[in-house]
């Protein structure tokens, strides 16, 4: 099994989505994993749900993820938009992470898991951390 197979499995991908490749960063203590679909992969549109829409242009964005053992960890995938005959152009949904959100649907479980005042903690960690400058976007 190759490591990016072990990372679609444990990151719940669905086609058309995979994994590009990972790379670690041991002096940042960092996983960068990559997304990316097949050249030519259809998405459905976000509001009326037409399918079979073919990626209209992409913007590259990066999700804060669960930390990998020490690594902090980041998916970064290029984000298809695509062009509806009822809604115009529209940015997909994808399975890990809620529409606008810059973390995943897991690291956000693991956060709104912690107690109230820890969880005003990690999110004010996690901003900062995000901040301009600080090299995360
Ligand atoms: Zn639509």
């Amino acid at each position: 099994m190759r490591d990016t197979d072990l990372f679609q499995m444990a990151l719940g991908l669905t086609p058309p989505w995979q994994v590009e490749s990972c790379e670690f960063a041991a002096e940042q203590k960092r996983l960068d994993i990559r997304l990316a679909f097949p050249r030519g992969s259809v998405f459905v549109c976000p509001q009326c749900g037409q399918a079979d829409l073919k990626a209209y242009d992409t913007t590259e964005k990066s999700w804060r993820h669960l930390n990998f053992f020490q690594h902090e960890a980041w998916l970064t995938a290029k984000l298809p938009r695509v062009k509806c005959d009822h809604c115009g152009v529209k940015q997909v949904s994808v399975p890990w992470a809620r529409p606008g959100s810059g973390f995943t649907l897991l690291f956000e479980a693991l956060v709104m898991s912690l107690p109230g005042p820890c969880q005003h903690e990690a999110w004010q960690s996690m901003w900062a951390s995000m901040a301009p400058g600080s090299g995360a976007w």
